[in-house]
C-alpha cells in the first residue's frame, strides 16, 4: 500500500480506482482539462499523433458525443459522414460559422424573415465588421441568381420553414444554385430537426441548430450546433473559431440535449399531429383570418413542404381578426398555453411576434414578411390536443 497522504491532500486529490466499469448512460464530464498518463503521451496528443482530450474549451467527451449524435442524425441514411460542433447557443453557432467562413468585405445572401436574433446579429455585429447581409427572397431562385452576380457574396444563409409565417425555401434549388456559383449554403434547421428535414439530402453545406428548441425539447438548456457536410472544412475553418473565440458549449447543457434527443422522434410525431389538428381547428374559426401551417393545403408552400419535409412540425402562426387589440385580448384570456418567448418545448407556448420576438425589427420590414400586428405564434406541444384546442376556443369566444 502507498504511504497515506495528509488529510488536506486527501481532500484535494482525485481517487481513480472506481472509474473502471463503463457507464450505461453518458456521464457529464465536468472537467476543464484531461490528465496525461506521461509526458510522452502529452507530447503525442499535442502533436496530433494520438487522439485524446486536452482542455474542455476544445471539446470534451460529453460535448463531443452530443455533437457526433447530431452529425449522425443529420447524415442518417445519406451515406455521408458530416462533422458537428456543439456551441454555447444557437447564436454562437451562427456567429462561429460566419467568422470562420467569411472575411471582411464578403457578403451573406439571406432572407428578411429570419429568426429575429439572427437578423440582429447580421446587422448589429457583422455588418459593422465589414461582413454585410444582402436581403432577398430565397424562395425566388431567379432573384438569388441576380444577387449572385455580386461575387463578394460567399454564403447563402436561410431558414425553412421560416419564423413565423412558415414559408419554405426549395432547398434543392438553393443548394444547386450555390454549387453552380461556388457559394456555400447554410440552413437553420431548428424548426424541423433532422427528424423531419435533412438539408444535406438536398446538397446544403452547413446546418445550424438552436438545440435549445426541439433537440433538447424540454426547455432546460441553451445551446447550439453546427453540422458541416465537409469534415476537413469544418476542422480547418470553424474549429479554430470555436476553440479560440471560446464559443464551445458546456458539458451540462450537452448532457441535457443528449437526454432530450432520445425522445426526438416520439416528440416530433406528436408535435406534428397536434399542430395539424390545431391548424385545422383555427382555419375553421370565424375569428381567425389566416393560419400559417405548411401542413394545410391552403398554405403557400404546402406542395414543396410535402416534398422536402417528412412531417410538418409543431410551429404555426395565425392572425386574429381585429389586429393588435384582438390579439392582445385573446392572449390575455389564455390559461393552458404558456406565454414564453421560446419554442420546441413539450408544452404549448404562445408568442406575439410584433411586440416580443420582432420588437427590434422595423415595422415596415416585418409587415412585408407577414408579421402583422394581429399575428400570434404557437409552438404546439405534446399534451392532449383537446386541452390545447379548448384553451384557444375559450380565449376566442
Ligand atoms: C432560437 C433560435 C435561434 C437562436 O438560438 P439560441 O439557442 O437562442 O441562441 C436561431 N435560429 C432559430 C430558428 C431559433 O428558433
Amino acid at each position: 500500500m502507498q504511504k497515506e497522504t495528509g488529510f488536506d491532500s486527501l481532500c484535494v486529490r482525485e481517487i481513480k480506482e472506481n472509474r473502471t466499469t463503463t457507464p450505461h448512460v453518458l456521464p457529464i464530464y465536468a472537467t476543464s482539462s484531461f490528465a496525461f498518463d506521461s509526458i510522452d503521451q502529452g507530447m503525442r496528443i499535442f502533436r496530433g499523433e494520438e487522439s485524446g482530450h486536452v482542455y474542455s474549451r476544445f471539446g470534451n467527451p460529453t460535448i463531443n458525443t452530443v455533437a457526433e449524435k447530431i452529425a449522425r442524425l443529420e447524415g442518417h441514411g445519406l451515406n455521408l459522414e458530416p462533422a458537428a460542433l456543439f456551441f454555447s447557443s444557437g447564436m454562437s453557432a451562427i456567429h462561429s460559422l460566419i467568422l470562420g467562413l467569411l472575411q471582411h468585405g464578403d457578403k451573406i445572401l439571406t432572407q428578411a424573415n429570419l429568426y429575429g436574433g439572427t437578423t440582429e446579429q447580421f446587422l448589429k455585429i457583422l455588418k459593422p465588421q465589414g461582413i454585410e447581409p444582402v436581403f432577398t427572397d430565397l424562395s425566388n431562385i431567379d432573384a438569388i441568381r441576380e444577387c449572385l452576380s455580386d461575387t463578394s457574396i460567399k454564403l447563402i444563409y436561410g431558414e425553412s420553414p421560416a419564423n413565423p409565417t412558415m414559408n419554405c425555401i426549395d432547398l434543392k434549388a438553393l443548394a444547386d444554385c450555390g454549387q453552380q456559383h461556388g457559394v456555400y449554403t447554410a440552413i437553420d434547421n431548428t424548426f424541423m430537426s433532422p427528424c423531419l428535414q435533412q438539408p444535406f439530402s438536398f446538397g446544403v453545406d452547413f446546418i445550424i441548430h438552436s438545440t435549445t428548441k426541439y433537440l433538447n425539447g424540454h426547455g432546460n438548456s441553451t445551446a447550439g450546433a453546427l453540422v458541416a457536410r465537409d469534415k476537413a472544412l469544418m476542422q480547418e475553418k470553424i474549429w479554430p473559431v470555436m476553440k479560440l473565440a471560446g464559443t464551445t458549449g458546456n458539458p451540462w447543457d450537452a448532457w441535457l440535449v443528449h437526454n432530450g434527443m432520445k425522445t426526438l422522434s416520439l416528440r416530433m410525431k406528436q408535435h406534428s399531429s397536434n399542430a395539424l389538428s390545431v391548424a385545422q381547428y383555427l382555419e375553421d374559426h370565424s375569428q381567425i383570418s389566416k393560419v400559417n401551417y405548411p401542413g394545410l393545403p391552403t398554405h403557400r408552400d404546402h406542395e414543396l413542404a410535402t416534398r422536402q419535409m417528412k412531417g410538418f412540425g409543431g410551429m404555426l402562426s395565425f392572425e386574429v381578426s381585429g389586429g393588435l387589440d384582438a390579439a392582445v385580448s385573446f392572449m390575455r384570456k389564455l390559461n393552458f398555453c404558456v406565454m414564453a418567448p421560446t419554442m420546441g418545448d413539450v408544452d404549448t407556448l404562445v408568442l406575439h411576434p410584433a411586440s416580443m420576438s420582432h420588437i427590434n425589427i422595423k415595422r415596415e420590414l416585418r409587415l412585408r414578411e407577414g408579421i402583422t400586428d394581429g399575428l400570434v405564434r404557437l409552438s404546439v406541444g405534446i399534451e392532449d390536443v383537446e386541452d390545447i384546442i379548448a384553451d384557444l376556443d375559450q380565449a376566442l369566444s
